[in-house]
């Protein structure tokens, strides 16, 4: 999603009338205004950017492998696709999800523009439109207007006990609703967001910042390995490679961690625990524990739950970066939405 679009989505949604919004009544009841912008020149619009975000990253990389097939990689490729990994996993789930959209905890302005910049290069969109639609999974989760359900196909007929339907869903949640969603109205998430001019400034630069997460490990390459060839390794492992993993990995959240794992808390969606994801996400993956109780820094509640994303937090802290941060459950809190009481007194 492109700047341009989130001021297309801004302006056509105070342009028109997107719909009063009764068809999209959320589940807490409340009225909200319209959380999609249905109109065709919107959506041509993401189709474009959704098709070069998802092609662009697939072919770099193809590329990538067929080269390391015929040269060879080393340590600097791996340590690129590593280092760079980390630096956008944290941008994206701790930065754009704990902070931005959830505001789990407090920082000042420098940790604001490097979480918000770390996240951009991730490639995910732009932070108000990214933290838009996040909430619009929160509160829609699940349902016909959840941004990327893996259970699409049950909210449209209502069943999806074959197996193609599952794996349908999948590929809907995984990548197939970045090209067949309807643009997220912002303005009826991200509100709040859009009164900071920094989060602003970053939102509107956000492909500079696509392009700064390119362009940084192309120039590490050429300067480690001294040659153009050094910078296209950087360029395609610390670059389009990572772009490509990160989503893959990070986008798991909305499908198989809406699917497959553990529901010890009742929430009204069909969001798991996930033990394949949960490190490599950041912690994202602890889904159900994140629905139940949404604005609590740490997603993992249990020893047996590594939350990566909270070990970075606790780290700002102790360095004074993180001023603040909304604390856990309790075990009394967790017992009150445990699914099976008798379990939630071991929580
Ligand atoms: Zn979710
Ligand atoms: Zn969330």
């Amino acid at each position: 999603m492109s700047e341009q679009a989130i001021v297309a989505t801004a302006d056509v949604f105070d342009a028109s009338d997107a719909g009063d919004g009764a068809e999209h009544a959320p589940k807490s009841g409340v009225r909200r205004p319209p959380p999609m912008i249905e109109v065709a020149s919107v959506r041509r619009a993401k189709r474009t950017i959704a098709l070069v975000t998802i092609l662009v990253p697939t072919f770099g990389t193809a590329l990538a492998l067929g080269l390391a097939v015929a040269r060879g990689i080393g340590a600097l490729e791996l340590g690129l696709l590593v280092g760079m990994y980390i630096v956008t996993m944290t941008g994206v789930e701790v930065g754009f999800h704990r902070y931005f959209a959830h505001s789990a905890f407090k920082g000042g302005e420098v940790l604001r523009a490097l979480l918000g910049v770390a996240g951009s290069m991730a490639a995910q969109g732009p932070v108000i439109y990214w933290a838009a639609t996040h909430r619009r999974h929160h509160v829609y989760s699940d349902t016909k207007e959840d941004p990327h359900s893996p259970h699409v196909r049950k909210a449209d007929s209502g069943s999806e006990q074959r197996f193609t339907s599952r794996l349908a869903g999948l590929w809907h949640s995984q990548m197939g609703n970045m090209y067949t969603d309807h643009a997220t109205n912002v303005m009826a998430f991200s509100a709040d967001l859009r009164r900071s001019r920094l989060n602003v400034f970053i939102d509107r630069h956000y492909r500079k910042w696509v392009l700064f997460g390119l362009i940084l490990p192309a120039l590490i390459g050429a300067a480690v390995e001294r040659s153009l060839y050094g910078a296209l390794m950087g360029l395609l492992w610390g670059g389009l490679v990572r772009i490509f993993v990160v989503h893959h990995i990070y986008f798991a959240n909305g499908s198989f961690s809406h699917m497959y794992g553990g529901r010890p808390f009742k929430t009204d969606d069909e969001s798991t625990n996930n033990y394949v994801f949960g490190v490599p996400t950041f912690g994202s993956a602890w889904q159900n524990n994140h629905h139940a109780f949404p604005s609590s820094a740490n997603l993992g509640f249990k020893w047996y739950q590594p939350d990566v994303g909270y070990f970075i937090i606790r780290a700002l802290a102790a360095l004074g970066v993180v001023t603040s941060m909304n604390r856990a459950p309790t075990a009394q809190e967790q017992a009150g939405k445990a699914r099976i009481p008798a379990q939630a007194v071991r929580l």
